[in-house]
């Protein structure tokens, strides 16, 4: 199993869990992508899992460990999603529950359901999994990672430990990013832009894509610091339409907003966007409460883009709003 680097509260609870024999039946692991939660609701699901567990650590050797390190534990479901929203149906939760009936089959009798990216997550959808997860069979156990934890109802966090998975220093994510081989140029370029960040550096080194969607924050947010409205409105066309795309691109926008308004109150702020430079410059010409209206135009904009308005649509409404609140 690949080493988790900081989070070292969040890896004490876990592992007191686990040493207690009252590991949490439903757990949200939540944080910003990249962050590492799907590494640690695999981890969780190792602790549950594995024969020998050590001070509350998966032992990583028996069979139950290997199974699920190569991702082919039987008793291990990963949910399916359904649909371009990529979201977890009323029908998918029924048959859960159906299937949370037959008992698991391994030594340690447990049975882990993991349901990864949680977004969108309809209301009958958590309400058609909320009765299981209150009284779920004493081996079923439900694992759920999202970005926030404000994607479910406070009935379903009612019935979850809610764990927080941070990013680590920059100093950690180099440290990791050589011990998985990269070098070091790759691993200068790829921190300069996600930080410590460990999921976004390997993503950025591994893939073309993400460099692309830098490449493309980095020209809408020089358009902004020109003022240049035709060349915003063409760097956002760029974009595409895929709601990935988006998603991604609006993220890093916004993040740099955030350093923006952050900067102008204290210039040697730590900043987490991919472009500091840019954000000083944005901080020298946007007021904190302009800068707080752009965030609430990209939130809207995504949020428009998520209830499927279409890409081109959004854009428009998004370049002239960002123009009106800076003239
Ligand atoms: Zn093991």
């Amino acid at each position: 199993m690949k080493k988790i680097y900081g989070n070292k509260y969040l890896l004490d609870t876990l592992h007191n869990m686990i040493r207690q024999n009252k590991p949490a039946h439903s757990v949200i692991f939540y944080g910003e992508k990249g962050s590492g939660r799907k590494l640690m609701a695999d981890y969780y699901t190792s602790q549950l899992l594995c024969k020998f567990p050590d001070g509350g650590k998966p032992c990583g050797v028996c069979s139950s460990c290997r199974n699920n390190g190569a991702g082919v534990h039987p008793d291990v479901m990963y949910v399916p999603t359904e649909g371009k929203l990529e979201s977890y149906s009323v029908r998918t939760a029924r048959a859960v529950i159906a299937d949370s009936g037959i008992k698991p089959n391994n030594d340690t009798a447990r049975k882990v359901y993991i349901f990864r990216d949680c977004r969108n997550m309809s209301t009958q959808t958590q309400n058609t999994l909320l009765k299981l997860i209150e009284e779920p069979p004493e081996y079923a156990y439900f694992i759920f990672t999202a970005e926030s934890r404000n994607e479910f109802l406070p009935t379903i966090i009612s019935r979850c430990i809610c764990l927080g998975v941070s990013t680590c220093t920059t100093d950690e994510a180099v440290q990791s990013l050589s011990e998985s081989g990269y070098n070091t140029d790759e691993i200068n370029s790829a921190t300069a832009c996600f930080h410590g960040n460990i999921g976004r550096c390997t993503d950025y080194i591994l893939n073309s894509e993400l460099k692309k969607q830098v490449d493309l924050t980095k020209r809408i947010s020089d358009s902004i610091i020109r003022k240049d409205e035709y060349g915003l409105n063409s760097a956002l066309y760029s974009v595409g339409s895929s709601r990935n795309d988006i998603r991604e691109v609006l993220s890093m926008l916004d993040k740099l907003i955030r350093d923006c308004a952050i900067l102008s109150r204290d210039k040697d702020a730590r900043t987490i966007s991919c472009f500091r430079g840019a954000a000083q410059q944005l901080s020298g010409m946007m007021t904190v409460y302009q800068a707080i209206s752009v965030h609430d135009t990209i939130e809207k904009a995504w949020k428009a883009v998520d209830s499927n308005v279409s890409a081109p649509l959004v854009f428009s409404g998004l370049c002239a709003e960002i123009m009106t609140i800076l003239n």
